[in-house]
């Protein structure tokens, strides 16, 4: 288990506790400002950071590592993502009562357009309007508006499913944790999170409960599932001929194992692999 099922789900995955839904932005107002804030100032902000990340790396590592820890130590506490495979999505979608999808934050600042995969969560039933109002007040204006839909529990499972395919992995997003507020479908090239963790090594997104697994038996190699990784997971072995899986890269997302046809790939608990059962 990892440090917030610790602290937050009592020993059991954290994001799983209906109690980790249920503080509403609407009836918190430190939280819903934090949320404003946030979305409201990420656009014009996060270009910014990612060129002190590269003015970072030119430092000493023992600077490098003080300066990244003290970040993640902030994020913890504030905004930071979890890796979630579907079945787990599945399960959060079965505990809530509202779902409203929007246009992602980060692909409009890296691609600059609007791609409606993100999800706004709530176990109360009636709180889409509040979603809808800090989102308005934040980042979406004029036409852009009317990218926000309250969508069924189906759709919305219908909806992750094809992104799944499409490569991007799931993942839940805390504001001001423990509180989880939605989740992303991610992919490197355009998510913030997901390029800042994997490529400048500065962990804003923690790794699944899982880990995935090659049935050598049922591999033919014919590496499919390897354009789908964005964690740089997977390896192709030419004196084998099949593919590999570097655990300590893995991140437990599961979209490999829906681009293989031949259902070699499977998820495994990653406390059940002691090498990586810390590995976060
Ligand atoms: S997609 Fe499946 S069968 Fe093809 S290389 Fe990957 S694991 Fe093997
Ligand atoms: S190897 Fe791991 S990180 Fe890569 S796609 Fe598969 S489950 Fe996700």
């Amino acid at each position: 288990m990892c440090e917030f099922c610790t602290k937050h789900g009592e020993g059991e995955k954290w994001y799983l506790q209906a109690k980790n839904y249920s503080a509403d932005l609407n009836s918190d107002l430190k939280r819903r400002k934090f949320a404003i804030d946030f979305f409201r100032k990420t656009t014009e902000k996060a270009p910014r950071d990612l060129k002190r990340l590269e003015w970072l790396s030119s430092f000493p590592r023992i600077i490098q590592d003080m300066v990244k820890g003290l970040v993640t130590w902030k994020q913890k506490k504030e905004h930071f993502g979890q890796v979630v495979p579907l079945e787990d999505v599945e399960k959060i979608l079965s505990m809530v009562n509202t779902v409203v999808a929007f246009p992602c934050l980060c692909r409009k600042v890296t691609i600059k357009k609007e791609v409606r995969c993100c999800f706004g969560l709530s176990i109360s039933p009636a709180v889409d309007s509040v979603i809808s109002s800090i989102l308005c007040d934040s980042y979406l204006n004029g036409p852009e508006v009317q990218g926000i839909e309250k969508v069924d529990k189906e759709t919305a499972l219908k909806m992750m499913k094809e992104f799944e395919t499409d490569g991007l992995a799931h993942s839940v997003w805390t504001i001001l944790t423990p509180f989880i507020a939605g989740i992303c479908n991610c992919d490197r090239s355009d998510c913030l999170a997901m390029k800042i963790t994997v490529s400048h090594d500065l962990k804003m997104m923690f790794r699944a409960e899982y880990i995935a697994q090659i049935d050598w038996e049922l591999c033919n190699g014919c590496r499919e599932c390897m354009g789908l990784c964005q964690f740089g997971a997977l390896s192709y072995s030419y004196s084998l001929g099949k593919v590999a899986i570097d655990l300590s890269k893995c991140y437990g997302c599961g979209v490999c194992r829906a681009g293989c046809t031949k259902g070699a790939i499977f998820l495994k608990p990653r406390n059940n692999h002691p090498q990586v059962a810390q590995v976060w």
